[in-house]
């Protein structure tokens, strides 16, 4: 697979403050710090972190709805961090977005055969009403909505139908990458499985790549072919799906594993519980930002910030035990899960 999306040391600071009359002083939030990662034509890279960890500030700065402070980002071999508003119709046919929230994102006015039309005659994809109505009729039966949806308006949906809506609109221009942005975190558990189906399926239908962002490793391990852990705006483990589920090799990653249900009864993760709050991102901790929750914290982190250094084959993570010989590392105890649990 060829690399179709490469972030380069992507930083995303917000200026905050002023308050009433200007007077409260101005603060920055390092909302993203150093990001990189690559995202494979017809694969999924899922980001994923705490609420407030900047994942969605990272999909944001890719479909350029925020201007990046730093770092590049180049699709397709072109880079897209600095282009001007006048050239960003090319990338925004490139690059679509599926939302969280089914319900506010489609204009309740606006039956389905209208939304679905929208994508098609701003991108230029069809000509013609004849070419428009077999594209969207195509899109409907693509995501497994009834032939009569056209017609009909978005309150007469279900939530997951809706986020069918979604999907196809998202669709409909023939994008390389789609951001899903906690595309299926407002579903109940059974819609979510299928509409994840749905976006597995889609991928090999189409080739299209998916960033796909969410709080939920379960749900990620169903889609993921690469996962990138974020933790206070940095990436602090990456690697293919399996390696992170079998093979973590960050405190944080293994917490959050640890919260995840395996299907197996007979089998049971250790529980890691994350200690205290996440940090204020104005004031983030010195040293590794982890360092204040980390049940393995020793003093080196309170220091010096780890770098997401190799530590396997396609396998990056930020975390001084790694420096540790293996014997002295406990990150390197046996998995919790059986090998090969996890293939998709
Ligand atoms: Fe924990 Fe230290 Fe590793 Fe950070 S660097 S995750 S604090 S052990």
């Amino acid at each position: 697979m060829s690399d179709l999306l490469v972030v380069n040391h992507l930083e995303k600071t917000y200026t905050i403050g002023g308050g009433f009359l200007g007077l409260a002083p101005l603060r920055g939030v390092n909302a993203v710090s150093d990001v990189s990662f690559v995202l494979r034509k017809g694969e999924t890279l899922a980001l994923v972190g705490e609420s407030g960890c900047g994942k969605s500030s990272v999909g944001r700065c890719l479909l350029r709805l925020e201007t990046p402070s730093s770092g590049e980002i180049h699709l397709n071999g072109q880079r897209i961090d600095t282009l001007a508003e006048t050239e960003l119709r090319k990338l925004r046919k490139s690059i679509q977005v599926i939302f969280q929230d089914p319900f506010s994102s489609l204009n309740p006015r606006q039956r389905i055969g209208e939304v679905l039309a929208e994508p098609l005659r701003n991108f230029g994809v069809t000509s013609g009403k004849d070419e428009t109505a077999a594209r969207i009729r195509k899109l409907i039966e693509m995501v497994g909505l009834p032939a009569d949806s056209a017609l009909r308006w978005p309150h007469e949906f279900s939530g997951g139908q809706r986020q069918r809506v979604g999907i196809a609109r998202a669709l409909a221009a023939n994008p390389d990458v789609i951001v899903c942005d906690e595309a299926v975190s407002a579903l109940d558990v059974s819609v979510k499985a299928q509409v994840i189906n749905l976006l597995r399926d889609l991928q090999r239908e189409t080739g299209v790549a998916l960033l796909f962002i969410s709080h939920d490793l379960a749900v990620v391990e169903n889609i993921a072919h690469q996962v990138a852990v974020m933790y206070l705006g940095r990436i602090v483990e990456l690697a293919p799906r399996d390696t992170i589920f079998e093979r973590p090799r960050h405190p944080y990653t293994h917490a959050l594993l640890s919260a995840v249900p395996i299907p197996d009864p007979t089998h049971r993760r250790t529980r890691v519980p994350l200690q205290g709050d996440l940090p204020s991102p104005f004031n983030p901790p010195s040293g590794c930002r982890f360092h204040t929750r980390c049940p393995l914290a020793f003093d080196r982190c309170r220091s010096e910030v780890p770098v997401l250094q190799s530590v396997g084959t396609q396998h990056r993570a930020a975390c001084h035990l790694n420096d540790l010989p293996n014997a002295a590392n406990p990150m390197l105890t046996p998995p919790a899960t059986p090998e090969g649990a996890h293939s998709q």
